[in-house]
């Protein structure tokens, strides 16, 4: 496995592989990595020759008073688990190489990126949008793969592509748990025993109401409300949001009548945990 630490590393070493005649998938992270960003991986290298991870804790994402500070970093560790899943290359640029002195230029992707997580985190996914985009313009890969763990995420990234004519396909991959449901993620670190066993419940309420639709139930306001019920009921837990819209639009909904992001976040003591599913009528199922 390669490794580059400069957008000119990671140029020079991805034209050589283009001139070997390899094709590129691209899976951007910021390291920690874990099972859910291994199963990106190792989707990328089953479809292309050479996979790019890039590992970038991104300081634009995250707001004033947010975890940038203590956000876990073990490069080493990170490279041997990218690496195992298949990685060809890791790509970890300095913030200094990604944002030099005089860095004023943002990619805003309007209205949905100000609903459900982008409402508390004003400016999130500017950062998201704006980093991605120079990542894609370093890269030039065929594929992004993205996790449908940050399900807004994937949604605003696509929306972007489509806007702005990138010549790169996105392949969203589902999200991948633990024995008890509830999704890897860096964060999950931050969580004492307690609350660990606690996020489960999370996870367990959005699934009461996937079987609440798989029965029939098509009422946005009753499916919202048998999560609700047990997320009440857990003193550890304070939902910031809870809410279903159209999986492509985020446009807000009273009936499911196509694909539906059935989405929350929530505190749990000082830990900020997002999930997700997703209500597919076509399908009659749900998909989590
Ligand atoms: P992050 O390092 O948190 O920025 O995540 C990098 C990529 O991994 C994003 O596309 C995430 O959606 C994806 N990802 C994170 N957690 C999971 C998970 N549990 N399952 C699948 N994908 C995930």
């Amino acid at each position: 496995m390669e490794f580059a630490e400069s957008k000119s590393e990671a140029r020079n070493l991805i034209a050589r592989a283009r001139a070997d005649g390899k094709t590129v998938g691209f899976v951007p992270t910021m390291g920690a990595l874990h099972k859910g960003h291994t199963s990106l991986i190792e989707a990328s290298s089953s479809e292309f020759s050479y996979t790019v991870v890039s590992i970038f804790v991104n300081p634009t994402q995250f707001g004033p008073d947010e975890d940038l500070g203590r956000y876990p970093r073990d490069l080493k560790r990170d490279l041997r688990i990218a690496e195992g899943a298949g990685a060809s290359l890791v790509f970890a640029p300095s913030v200094e190489d990604m944002y030099p002195p005089g860095f004023t230029t943002f990619v805003e992707v309007k209205a949905l990126g100000d609903v459900l997580c982008g409402a508390s985190r004003p400016g999130h996914f500017r950062g998201v949008t704006t980093v991605v985009a120079k990542l894609l313009n370093i890269v030039r890969p065929d594929a992004l793969y993205l996790g449908r763990k940050d399900a807004q995420q994937a949604i605003v990234l696509s929306r972007m592509v489509r806007d702005l004519d990138l010549d790169v396909k996105v392949r969203v991959m589902r999200t991948v748990r633990e024995p008890d449901g509830v999704a890897l993620s860096s964060r999950n670190e931050y969580l004492s025993a307690g609350q660990r066993a606690c996020a489960s419940r999370l996870f367990e309420s959005l699934s009461k109401a996937g079987h609440l639709f798989e029965a029939g139930e098509r009422d946005v306001r009753r499916i919202v409300a048998a999560v609700r019920v047990i997320l009440d009921g857990e003193p550890q837990i304070d939902v910031e949001y809870l809410e279903a819209r159209d999986a492509e639009s985020l446009a807000e909904l009273l009936r499911v009548e196509n694909r539906t992001l059935l989405a929350l976040a929530a505190r749990i003591g000082d830990t900020r945990l997002i999930d997700n599913i997703i209500l597919d009528p076509g399908a009659g199922s749900f998909e989590a």
